[in-house]
This record gives C-alpha cells, structure tokens and sequence, in this order.
C-alpha cells in the first residue's frame, strides 16, 4: 500500500495493454472491466472483438504473472463494473491513464469521480509519442503534417544525418506509387493459431449472436510477444518493397507489402517507437531500402501522431462537421458487398470478411465513393468504426470526417481525395474485371466514379476553384459542353436515386 495515497486501484482501458503502463508502479490493484454496453453499441466485426477480449484477458494473465492483484470483471457498463471492484477492494483513490478518445476522456476527467465517490487521478496519455514530447502545443494553431512530422523525426533522432534527414530528403514518396507488377506474390502477415483461452473468446462471441462477420479463422496477435512477432515478420518480410507499392491496389492480394500492425499498436500491445526504431535498423542493416523505411515511419510517427494531434485540436466539433452538407443514407451494399462495381465489391467484402483493408482501398475506393456520392460523414464513420478491426474514434473522426470526407473543410487535409476511375485504373487490376467502362463518364457502361466525380465538380465548382490545390482540376469542367454538364448530371442522378 501507498503510505502516501492509501489503496490505490489502477483502472487499465481495453486499448491501454501497455506492460508499461504508467500507473502500475503505483498501484496495489489493477481492475479490467469488459463492459457489455460498450460491445454491443455498433454491430462491431467479431474479429474485432475476439481481439479486443483476447488481448484483454492475457494482459490480465501477464499482469498476474508479475505479481499484480487483477480484478477482472465483465459488467453490463464501466460502471457497474467499476463499482463492483470499487465494493470488492474498498480503494481509497482511482487512478487510470487519459482515455485516447473524447468521451472517455470527458467521463474520466468530468464524471468519474462524483458517479463512483473516490478521488480519480487521470495520468498523461503515454501510448502516443505527442503523450512523450508535443511539437506543437498551442492547440489553436494550424499546422500542416509536413512540418509535424520533420520536428517528430528530428526530437526522436529517426533518419538523421544531424540536423538533416538521412539520404538529404524528408520524403521519397516519387520513388513510391507504383501499381503492383503481375508477377508480385507479397508474402501473407504472420497469423497466430489460436490458444484455449482465445478460442474460449471466438466462442463467446459467437454465441453471443451480436456483430458482423465471424469469428472463425481468427489469427490476430493478442499478446505482445506475438504482436513483436508480427513487426518483425513486417520488417524481415514485406518493409523493403512497402514504399513502391504502398498506393498500389490488386484484387490478388489482400494486405500485399503493408504491415497490418494497427490493430497491435492501437491497444498497446506495439508502442509507435519501437515500430519505427524497428524500420530504421532495418535501413542501416541495409535489410531496407530508404524509400521503404522513410515511407513507414512517416506513417507511424506522421501521419498516425498527427490525426491524434488533430483529433484533439478539432474536438468536439470535427464530429459534427459537415461541411459538403452531405446528407445521403449507407447504401445497403456497404453491409454486403453485393454492388456491380468491381472495385467498391473487392474492397468491401474485405473488409466485411477481415475486418481490415489497406489505406489507399479505404481512401480511394471507399471515401471517395462516399464523398462524391454524398453520403452523411457520421453514417460513413459508424460503418468504419464496425466494420474495421482497427478503429477508435480518435482515428475514425480524423480519417473519415478529416482526410476521406473532407467534411473537416480542410483543417486535416489541404484538399479532397476524389478521383475519377482514372485513379483506381492506374493503381489497381479491378477495372479489368469490372462490367463498366473507366473510361466512360456517360452512358449505360460508364464507371460511377466519372459520373460522380464529374458530377461533384459542377455541383461544387465555385468551391472547388477558390482551393488553390483543387481549381486546375475543376478547370476541365469549363471544357464540358452544356448538352455533357446535362448529361453527365441526369446520370448521376439516377445513380444517386438508385442507390
Ligand atoms: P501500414 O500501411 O502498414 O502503415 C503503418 C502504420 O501507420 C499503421 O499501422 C498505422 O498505425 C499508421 N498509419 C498510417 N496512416 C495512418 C493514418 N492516416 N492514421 C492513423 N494511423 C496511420 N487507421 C487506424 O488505425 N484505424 C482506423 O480505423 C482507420 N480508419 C481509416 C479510415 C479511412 C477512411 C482512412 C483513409 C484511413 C484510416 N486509417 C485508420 C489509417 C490507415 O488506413 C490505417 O492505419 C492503415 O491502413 C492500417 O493498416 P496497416 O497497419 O497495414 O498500415
Ligand atoms: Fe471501379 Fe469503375 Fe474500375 Fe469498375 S470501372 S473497377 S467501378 S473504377
């Protein structure tokens, strides 16, 4: 006991697994609370959950394994559970680590206390590397991803050379871009066959009859050991072909050279640092080419810390954002991937088998369609947050309302992702499979994406042309004879209507 403080009860969160949590050295109990309420909120992808509780319930065992009292419970709400621990134990004060995302937080740091009756001590979030060092921390100031990312890689010395970046560039990405050759064969992540206490959770949940997809074939990592393992599977594996074919997309290989570590690294089980220290190694080993290693850590400490930056300069307003007013019910293929488009079904059945599918599919196929589609950003964000195994809502307001909707108005990204199916021709094998013509923008074969695309630039064009970084683009709408600015709208219309 601490003579200081009394008892003290260390509440951990499902997504904090970190074996170096800050509050354990001061705790004499730790307390894990499974809260039914928050499970069953979204038809969450079982896989997901299968993670989330597997993951749970080790961490428990490890803790245990060193020596800390765990008091699990598995409780309708936080709540109840945390007052079961709180009746149990008798602690004389809470002490839990800021929750990532904006309602936890706002219950930890404005509820908690008067709801369970004990002081509650919310420690500095540590799982983001902002927690560790914020290069930015006027909270009102704009700031673009650039310049956060060179102050990150300059404080925590990854790819200097001094005071300059390693290879005299900070970024490689003309070297990266490139569609996926035909002969390609990218090795699959490394999958864990499930132990007894896992396979207990894939039964659990698939008893319980709520969430999407199944739980069979789980594979994820769930302990830390594992997940380490999964990284240095990525590094030994996939990191030196990563940068070339990162936008790439192929209805042939679901993951190709990306790392799938999210899903680890968004509950504690990989820390950002490690992963990037990990990519950087790999570089001076000459195990990685530059390209490949400046292209991954540019995602883990760029742009990963950034939207978390992002996140809480915009919040509580990005999730309210709306700035297209785009109002569009979820089509119902988003739930069963049955749509004539060869891309959108390659993309979304993925996602609903896997729970996971790769940045430029969930950027350029999805949003995309979603934007110019119009749909309403928090119908778009609910399905994220279902459907994928790595969401949280720190990362879904940022990528989905911020980088993919644009619904932000450009505090996240400087321009809208939209593309025609010029874009997804390029970098994808999905057209040649496809019932619709990429190249058409009318007509009964043309892709949807012309005709939306085209669509939104006349729909949007003043908007559009004051954006220095979008008007080139809507220029070729003046080039549109009023018969195909007609044309081109009465389709999509249609499609619209149809949806
Ligand atoms: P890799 O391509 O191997 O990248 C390495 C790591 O970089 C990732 O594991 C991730 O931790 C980090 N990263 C890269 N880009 C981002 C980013 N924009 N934001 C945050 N982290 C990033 N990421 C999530 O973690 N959860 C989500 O729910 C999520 N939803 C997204 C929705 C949309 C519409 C978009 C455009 C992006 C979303 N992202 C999300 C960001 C990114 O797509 C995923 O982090 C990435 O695809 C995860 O796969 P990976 O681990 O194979 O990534
Ligand atoms: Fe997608 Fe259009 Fe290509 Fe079909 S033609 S795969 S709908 S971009």
């Amino acid at each position: 006991m601490n003579m200081e403080h009394g008892r003290t009860s260390l509440w951990i969160l499902g997504d904090q697994l970190r074996l170096d949590h800050p509050g354990l050295e001061q705790a004499d109990h730790v307390v894990l609370v499974e809260s039914g309420r928050l499970l069953r909120r979204l038809p969450y992808h079982r896989q997901k959950l299968v993670l989330l509780l597997s993951a749970m319930r080790h961490y428990a065992e490890a803790l245990r394994e060193r020596g800390f009292t765990v008091d699990y419970v598995r409780a309708p709400d936080f709540t109840y559970g945390l007052r079961q621990h709180i009746e149990r134990y008798r602690p004389t004060r809470l002490l839990t680590m800021a929750a990532a995302d904006h309602a936890g937080r706002q219950w930890q740091t404005q509820k908690a206390e008067a709801v369970l009756g004990l002081p509650v001590v919310v420690l500095p979030n540590t799982q983001f590397l902002t927690g560790r060092y914020n290069p930015f921390p006027a909270p009102g100031k704009k700031v673009i991803l650039e310049n956060f990312y060179r102050a990150m890689r300059r404080h925590f010395g990854l790819l200097m050379d001094g005071e300059a970046p390693v290879g005299g560039q900070w970024n490689f990405d003309r070297e990266n871009r490139r569609p996926l050759p035909k002969d390609a064969a990218p090795p699959a992540p490394l999958r864990f066959p499930p132990d007894a206490l896992t396979r207990q959770v894939m039964a659990e949940v698939e008893a319980a009859g709520y969430g999407l997809g199944s739980a069979a074939n789980f594979g994820y990592a769930v302990t830390h050991a594992q997940a380490r393992a999964a990284l240095d599977d990525f590094i030994a594996h996939r990191l030196d072909l990563f940068g070339p074919y990162e936008d790439a997309m192929t209805a042939r290989h679901r993951t190709l050279y990306h790392s799938v570590l999210s899903p680890y690294i968004n509950i504690g089980l990989l820390d950002p640092l490690e992963m990037a220290r990990a990519a950087v190694d790999a570089y001076h080993a000459g195990r990685a080419r530059l390209n490949s290693v400046e292209g991954f850590v540019r995602q883990v400490i760029g742009w990963r810390e950034y939207m978390y930056w992002q996140y809480w300069r915009l919040m509580p307003q990005l999730a309210r954002s709306n700035h297209w007013r785009a109002t569009r019910p979820l089509p119902g293929f988003f739930w069963t991937g049955e749509t004539e488009m060869n891309c959108l079904r390659h993309v979304l059945r993925s996602a609903l088998e896997t729970g996971y599918t790769h940045h430029i599919e969930r950027l350029m196929v999805l949003s995309n369609f979603a934007m110019l589609a119009g749909l309403d950003p928090q119908a778009v964000t609910g399905w994220f947050k279902a459907v994928y195994v790595d969401a949280y809502d720190w990362v879904m307001q940022t990528n989905v309302i911020g980088m993919g909707l644009n619904a932000d108005g450009g505090q996240l990204a400087t321009k809208p992702y939209i593309a025609s199916a010029n874009y997804i021709h390029k970098m994808s094998d999905y057209c040649a499979g496809c019932r619709f013509n990429a190249k058409a923008r009318t007509g009964p074969d043309a892709c949807p994406f012309n005709t939306l695309y085209w669509n939104f630039l006349i729909s949007h064009e003043a908007a559009l042309k004051a954006n220095p970084r979008t008007g080139p683009a809507v220029l070729g709408v003046n080039r549109l004879s009023a018969d195909e600015r007609h044309d081109i709208q009465r389709q999509a219309r249609r499609f619209l209507d149809a949806l």
